[in-house]
């Protein structure tokens, strides 16, 4: 009896609980159903050289750190900004994309400089996202808040909203076709996106650490890299 208990419990031991959230292309998305995307396939090169099996789990962003501290799931990869404020309770992997907050407007705004002179204006963020706070810091902006991307470019082709702000490369997606929508380009602090865990969960953390490094160092990051990014 006991032995069987002990197989069981190695066997559990190599499934890991992945959260994302899939609105997030090209980082996490659906395609017919399937979660795809650059993370996953980043997972999946995790998993090759960790042997740990992932099982992700689709969820609103906001809920994915409440799920983690939670423990209905071990890990989150969703596009993550490892920011100091979210620091204070997880602990981010190493580094591995750079990204960076954009706007996108209806049409040029040539008066559109900085992040400050959105003020007086309504810009539309997506609920607990990295945009969120930049916008929040802005004084005089009217903050509309939507639980995705697709619903606040919505309202921005209806011209319920002035602006979205939103990361670089799912910006860069949500208005590929569209060529009412302009980004602007106006300077912005680089974020690293990471990897987040429990902060105990330190074997967890080095093992993924490690394979990050690998994946990096044989190409395999690169590959993943020139799939998404052409
Ligand atoms: N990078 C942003 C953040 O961490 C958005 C991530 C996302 O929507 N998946 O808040």
């Amino acid at each position: 009896m006991s032995v069987v208990i002990s197989i069981s419990v190695f066997a559990k031991s190599n499934v890991v609980y992945v959260g994302t959230n899939a609105e997030f292309a090209p980082f996490e998305y659906l395609d017919k159903n399937k979660i795809v995307g650059f993370d996953i396939d980043l997972l999946d090169a995790i998993s090759k050289e960790t042997g740990l099996e992932f099982k992700i789990q689709d969820m609103a962003f906001d809920g994915l750190l409440p799920a983690l501290q939670t423990k209905k799931v071990d890990m989150v990869i969703a596009g993550m900004t490892a920011t100091p404020e979210r620091q204070k309770t997880v602990a981010f992997s190493k580094p591995y994309f750079k990204a960076k907050q954009v706007v996108i407007t209806k049409g040029e705004n040539k008066s559109l400089k900085s992040f400050k002179d959105l003020s007086g204006k309504k810009v539309g963020v997506m609920l607990g996202f990295t945009g969120d706070t930049v916008v929040s810091e802005i004084k005089g902006v009217k903050i509309e808040r939507f639980n995705a991307a697709y619903a606040a470019i919505l309202a921005l082709s209806q011209n319920k909203i002035d602006a979205v702000v939103l990361d670089s490369e799912p910006a860069k997606k949500y208005t590929a076709n569209n060529k009412q929508f302009v980004i602007a380009n106006i300077p912005a602090e680089e974020e690293d996106y990471a990897i987040a865990f429990r902060k105990n969960d330190k074997e967890l953390i080095n093992k993924v650490n490690v394979a990050l490094d690998k994946i990096k160092a044989n190409g395999e990051y690169d590959k993943i890299l020139k799939k998404y990014f052409k």
